[in-house]
């Protein structure tokens, strides 16, 4: 990794100008058109007025940040890149928790931060070699030792107002005559999203002016660390070898249903692997086993088949009752006794593992699809008795459309999104 201690002398204007030639279009300046982030455009516009510029629109910004954003593109001329959250994670949030989730507890906050805006910045980020915040030591004592330089993840931060004071920023802003969001004089501290972010009165903390309505852990999703460092999309092993923050679940199951093949133990393992690594206890029921144990003597007629659901399901309940995560993977293929099992099992998560017939047949080395198919075996899942798919799983995936990783993440989103897991990043500071 490249020291940069040497850059630390440097004034603003030389690390702007270094950043610039060095990094070129590889370089970009964050700006959520607040005063420090006018002064660095004012200053990199002045070596470069083609400077890359993006602002994170989480959706639920100020009119007047829509303003400001006009007033700064037209009296610089730079276009301002915009990064929004991905829609199909915020259509699931709203749809699950409304739109206003962010008020009912801390986790949910944490949630829409992590999807309107620590993803996208993510996203960003993946794109460039080198950015520039405006960060300042003086701000708070989490960024009391911030560099003005450093390598996170691969990408170079740059904090050309890293030892500024607050005087010299609204010095600057008043000598040049800089656009000033209009919020800050109605007693805005800092500018945020609409509905999280509020004036104070003189006198009050700073902190009073976001997420007023929480009595502690008032970081924001973008989880900058302690160093002001930026975290973004890292794996939950990741998360805890770097102290991000403590892994938290509550007890629940995760029923993977589908028909034979489609991929439901893969997926089912991958998911105990990896919240295993977060230190979650996990129980996997995994239909073939199950037969051998708990359902030993049982044979495929349709009473003996809902026995061994029922049984599979009485052992989830107890687990995730007891705060443990109890992961079934079973065709379980009829839809009643399933909504049974979800009757009786709280936070039941119902995940559809799909795949074609003609790909499942081209899959099974056994050849019992094909011989299913060619009428040579009787009472078939999928063939010749019937499976019933999910009617509204909380998540569908595909194992002929996409990989297992891709289906692992998705099913990820899809707990952190209903607040099964969470990380508590009290640790972190905005
Ligand atoms: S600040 Fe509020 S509205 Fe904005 S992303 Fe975070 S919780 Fe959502």
């Amino acid at each position: 990794m490249t020291d940069f201690r040497a850059y630390e002398l440097q004034p603003a204007s030389s690390l702007l100008a270094w950043a610039l030639n060095t990094y070129g279009d590889s370089f970009a300046l964050a700006c959520s058109f607040q005063k420090e982030d006018l002064v660095i455009l004012d200053i990199a516009a002045r070596v470069n007025p083609k400077v890359r510029v993006f602002t994170l629109d989480t959706g639920r910004l100020h009119e007047e940040t829509y303003q400001m954003m006009e007033e700064v593109r037209s009296r610089y001329g730079v276009v301002i890149e915009p990064c929004f959250p991905d829609r199909e994670e915020v259509e699931r949030m709203v749809t699950l928790h409304g739109p206003n989730l962010f008020y009912e507890s801390a986790e949910k906050r944490h949630l829409c931060c992590d999807l309107r805006k620590t993803r996208p910045l993510g996203r960003k980020l993946r794109e460039l070699r080198a950015w520039a915040t405006g960060l300042r030591r003086e701000q708070s004592s989490t960024r009391a030792h911030i560099p003005k330089v450093e390598e996170v993840d691969g990408v170079v931060k740059i904090s050309p107002l890293a030892d500024w004071t607050a005087s010299q920023v609204e010095e600057y802003t008043r000598e040049n005559r800089l656009p000033v969001h209009p919020l800050y004089s109605r007693g805005f501290p800092s500018i945020g999203c609409a509905p999280c972010t509020r004036a104070i009165q003189p006198g009050e903390d700073e902190r009073a002016g976001r997420w007023w309505w929480e009595q502690s852990n008032k970081e924001c999703g973008i989880h900058f660390a302690d160093d002001g460092s930026v975290r973004r999309n890292v794996t939950a092993k990741q998360n805890e070898e770097q102290d991000l923050g403590n892994f938290m679940h509550k007890g629940f199951t995760l029923w993977f249903t589908g028909l034979s093949g489609a991929g439901k133990s893969t997926l089912s393992q991958m998911v105990a692997r990896r919240l295993r690594e977060c230190g979650a206890e996990v129980e996997l029921l995994d239909g073939d086993v199950v037969r051998t144990r708990l359902s030993k003597g049982l044979g495929f007629s349709k009473e003996d088949r809902d026995e061994n659901i029922r049984r599979i399901g009485f052992v989830c309940e107890l687990l995730s009752n007891h705060g443990v995560i109890a992961i079934a993977a079973a065709i379980s293929p009829y839809r009643a006794l399933r909504d049974e099992v979800r009757r009786s099992v709280a936070n039941f998560v119902e995940i559809y593992v799909e795949c074609p017939i003609e790909v499942l047949a081209e899959r099974d080395v056994k050849g019992l699809y094909r011989k299913a198919l060619a009428g040579e075996i009787s009472n078939f899942t999928g063939v010749s008795d019937p499976y019933e798919p999910p009617l509204a799983p909380a998540v569908t995936v595909n194992s002929s459309r996409e990989t297992p990783e891709q289906s692992l993440d998705r099913i990820w989103a899809t707990l952190e999104n209903l607040g099964l897991i969470s990380f508590d990043r009290s640790a972190l500071a905005h």
